[in-house]
């Protein structure tokens, strides 16, 4: 029977937290009464996470469906392998960490059920720590004012998605994506629902501050060109006001004479500038590097193994 709905996990070294994540979906989904289907990606984990799903594949061969990575490619291109291979009318993402928790996943289907295709959520009670909380804060005010995507709360990964939405997702080739915000663009009714947020029930985050900084820049870089605008903008008001200084010093030099005097306001003004020319190269940067990552057209995952998959 092709299931009804499709609940996408990525899993990278959650090997003590998979037995109790197991034990709170598999009711949760039942209490459903609807065909489902579970599919867990692997992202080349390196305990024992890749054993634990093959266990849990067995215990529930009639929903569990696993796909191992053979390396780590990151939570965002690890969803996007399941979603191509996902075949439910609704597609949920989740986070194997039980920080959404999966009996929330009932409130994502009613509102898909309802005509949604876009199910967003927001953390209530956010159990993070001060700095991520902050970090988010800025980073949500950030995109949205430099993009068109209006999420509230970009962090929370427990999303329902439309097959229409996961089909047009499927159709980009995108080696550096952000899965809410591609989703967005796709959707045609959109809607946003407060749900519970938990601390990690074991293990720690899988982002430090290099990879969430990695990820945002991803984000940034990926659906907006205002940043590379920001930076043409800063050299022309660089320039404007070069000009009237250097209009200035000529005028000052016919009345008063040569100025010597100030060299180390020259210096400071010169590694300021320097500094702002650094940072335009940087974000320069950024944008061709992902070009570069794209135009090689390597292949955005490799799938080790595929258990429990219908097609086989
Ligand atoms: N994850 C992944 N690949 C990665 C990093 C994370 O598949 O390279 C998974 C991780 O196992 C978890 C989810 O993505 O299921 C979210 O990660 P985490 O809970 O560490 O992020 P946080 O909640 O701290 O933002
Ligand atoms: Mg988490």
């Amino acid at each position: 029977m092709t299931p009804d709905i499709s609940v996408v996990i990525p899993v990278f070294n959650e090997e003590q937290g998979l037995p109790l994540l197991c034990a709170r979906l598999f009711p949760a989904l039942d209490a459903l009464r609807r065909p489902y289907e579970i599919i867990f990606v692997d992202d080349g984990s390196r305990d024992g996470s890749a054993a634990a799903l093959r266990k849990a594949q067995a215990a529930r061969p009639d929903v569990v469906r696993v796909l191992l990575l053979r390396f780590n490619v990151g939570q965002h291109l690890a969803i996007l392998a399941a979603f191509e291979r996902s075949r439910g009318r609704h597609v949920v993402t989740l986070d194997a960490d039980l920080q959404n928790p999966p009996e929330e996943i009932a409130r994502v289907v009613a509102e898909m059920d309802a005509g949604y295709d876009y199910v967003g959520t927001v953390r209530q009670l956010r159990q993070d720590v001060w700095w991520r909380r902050a970090a988010s804060a800025l980073i949500n005010g950030i995109r949205d004012r430099i993009t068109d995507i209006r999420i509230t709360d970009q962090g929370c990964m427990l999303r329902g998605y439309g097959r229409n939405v996961v089909d047009a997702v499927n159709a980009c080739e995108e080696v550096s994506t952000f899965v809410p915000a591609l989703a967005y663009g796709f959707a045609s009714r959109r809607t946003e629902i407060p749900v519970a947020h938990e601390e990690r029930a074991v293990g720690e985050t899988k982002y430090s501050l290099y990879r969430l900084i990695r990820l945002n820049f991803d984000l940034m870089t990926g659906f907006s060109l205002v940043p590379l605008q920001l930076v043409s903008l800063l050299g022309l008001l660089v320039s404007i006001a070069s000009l009237v200084f250097v209009g200035y010093l000529a005028v000052r030099r016919l009345l008063l004479g040569p100025e010597a005097e100030g060299l180390f306001t020259l210096f400071g003004i010169m590694t300021f500038l320097l500094g702002v020319l650094l940072f335009g190269l940087g974000i320069v940067g950024e944008y061709i590097g992902r070009i570069y990552h794209q135009v090689r057209r390597r292949p955005r995952y490799v799938v080790a193994e595929s258990l429990g998959d219908p097609a086989q």
